[in-house]
């Protein structure tokens, strides 16, 4: 891998705030809450805060924008990233978008606590929007404050580096800063409110647009600005399809069905349940945005969801993820229609969503199972029969994925037997195994090495040791686990940021055996299974 150039200072960045140029701003100066129309963003300035202290940085983030290490580490870069200061070249500005919240349209939302500062151009000509979360109110702040606590500020900044990490489509987050001010918070909306640490994130992303920025300007049948912001995003973020046309739009259009069925794939592969798939948290370039209420499986669990809002309707479970991402295309199919006035292109656009995403998954399945390709004959059924003996007993998904590739074609299984130990160790309750689930998964483990065989090159001398290492390849031995950041964010709020510095350091290689630090692959200690952040999140941030 090239490393990037890291040679800028804050002060020599080069921005180029195309958004804020090109399309039409609110005439309202003023920063107060209300309704805005005929706009796309309104400017607004970050709000101070009295004793800004850096957490930690990502210099994987930071070299995106090109900025040296020194930089990073000064004053300057906390007082800017915390709202303090701004850097010639940024014209700060909040979002107007809507969006489908719990599938029901919800009117204008915006960028309620979200302050764009500007788009840096990097030295390899792309463009890094530079995003505060958390640096005070804005008009679409609605009845909230702005502000954001350090828990799910520490939330948002380790799981979207480990997501990139991981290799998955996701905003990035340069720097998590406490503000040195208490922000009241009532995290079960159960009448019991906290004083909180506050905190601000700075995100970045080539672009922050969410369908719900389609949808607020179709809403109010705001069509020709709707077109403009549509044109914008065309040229600025999907130059490759040329000059935008109604074939042009319907072209787009599939891109995003293809990039958001890859984006759900991935977080499929790896157990991660985002928690809030509104469409105002759904980037048009197929992103993972706005880490909230989210988790990552522990035991395997198609019904599970961190967010405690969705625990009755479970409409943003696991294993709803992919058909929520095509309800949410076609809320944003219908926010361009008026565009492109034809049905036909956008159903056929959302069946493509369905195939790619059928066969996306059914090869992601085929390779954390470490076949060569995925072969409908043999495959559904095993996949099939796999999903369902994993929620028989709760068996953690990162681990049985993870030691599922020492299973190898000499390895013997016999039906009647206790079940491999390797398999064993991703099992929560041993008590829980009955005769019954020995033989099937036993039986199924038969079948999978039948199928590993029929794999095997005849000349290859080290096909196990090939198909394990392609199976780590894909399946993470370490994912930022509800648990884990939750114990960052513990020491944090105590101002020992270690653990945070710790987590985001082994999160850089979650394929890697990293021996020394083992004890971050371990299955959820039995305290942290009903324990508040560990397993049930709210959206109160
Ligand atoms: P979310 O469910 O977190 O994606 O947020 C939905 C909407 O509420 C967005 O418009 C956010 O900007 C807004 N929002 C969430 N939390 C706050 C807050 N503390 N202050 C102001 N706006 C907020
Ligand atoms: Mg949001």
């Amino acid at each position: 891998m090239n490393m990037p150039l890291r040679d800028q200072t804050l002060e020599s960045l080069t921005f180029d705030n195309r958004f804020v140029q090109e399309l039409p701003p609110d005439p309202q100066p003023k920063n107060y809450r209300r309704q805005v129309s005929g706009a796309c963003y309104s400017r607004v300035l970050p709000t101070t805060v009295s004793s800004p202290k850096l957490v930690t940085h990502s210099r994987e983030a930071a070299g995106l924008l090109n900025l040296s290490e020194e930089s990073c580490e000064s004053s300057l870069f906390t007082e800017i990233f915390a709202g303090n200061n701004l850097l010639s070249g940024m014209d700060p500005f909040a979002m107007c978008y809507g969006g489908h919240q719990f599938g029901n349209w919800a009117g204008q939302l915006g960028d309620g606590r979200a302050i764009n500062l500007g788009d840096v151009i990097n030295s390899q000509q792309e463009r890094w929007t530079l995003q505060l979360k958390g640096a005070g109110p804005t008009p679409y702040s609605r009845q909230a404050d702005g502000l954001a606590v350090l828990r799910s500020s520490i939330r948002e900044f380790l799981c979207s580096e480990a997501m990139y990490h991981l290799g998955i489509p996701t905003t990035r987050a340069l720097s998590v800063i406490t503000t040195g001010e208490l922000v009241e918070r009532d995290m079960f909306y159960d009448g019991h409110p906290k004083d909180e640490p506050g905190a601000v994130v700075c995100r970045v992303a080539p672009s922050f647009l969410r369908f719900g920025n389609y949808e607020i300007l179709a809403s109010r049948g705001e069509t020709d600005l709707l077109k403009k912001l549509v044109d914008y995003t065309i040229r600025t973020d999907f130059p490759h399809l040329g000059e935008p046309s109604v074939t042009c739009y319907t072209a787009w259009f599939k891109e995003i069905c293809q990039t958001t069925a890859a984006m759900i794939i991935h977080w499929m592969r790896v157990g991660f349940v985002h928690g809030v798939m509104n469409t105002d948290n759904m980037s048009v370039l197929g992103l993972t945005i706005d880490y909230g209420p989210y988790g990552w499986l522990e035991g395997y669990d198609a019904q599970w969801t961190p967010n405690t809002t969705d625990a009755r309707g479970r409409r943003y479970c696991y294993s709803n993820q992919p058909q929520i991402g095509q309800w949410n295309l076609l809320q944003l199919a219908n926010a361009i229609y008026p565009l492109v006035k034809q049905v036909e292109p956008f159903q056929e656009a959302l069946a493509y969503y369905n195939t790619l995403f059928l066969k996306g998954w059914n090869d992601m399945m085929a390779a954390k199972l470490g076949l060569k390709t995925f072969s409908a004959e043999t495959d559904d059924t095993l996949i099939g029969e796999l999903v369902e003996i994993l929620q028989l007993v709760e068996t953690d998904m990162t681990i049985f994925f993870r030691q599922l590739a020492s299973i190898t074609t000499s390895s013997k299984v016999q039906s009647g037997n206790n079940i491999p130990a390797a398999i064993s160790e991703a099992h929560y309750k041993p008590e829980e195994i009955t005769e019954s689930y020995r033989h099937r998964m036993n039986s199924w483990l038969q079948s999978y090495i039948k199928r590993l065989e029929h794999d095997k090159l005849p000349h290859d001398k080290l096909p196990d040791e090939l198909r394990r290492q392609k199976m780590n390849s894909i399946n993470p031995k370490y994912v930022l686990r509800n648990y884990l950041a939750q114990l960052a964010i513990d020491k944090a709020e105590e101002g020992d940021n270690s653990m945070v510095i710790e987590l985001l350091d082994l999160l850089r290689n979650p394929y890697e055996e990293q021996p020394e630090r083992d004890h971050f692959a371990a299955k959820r200690p039995e305290w942290a299974r009903n324990r508040a952040g560990c397993s049930m999140l709210s959206c109160s941030s």
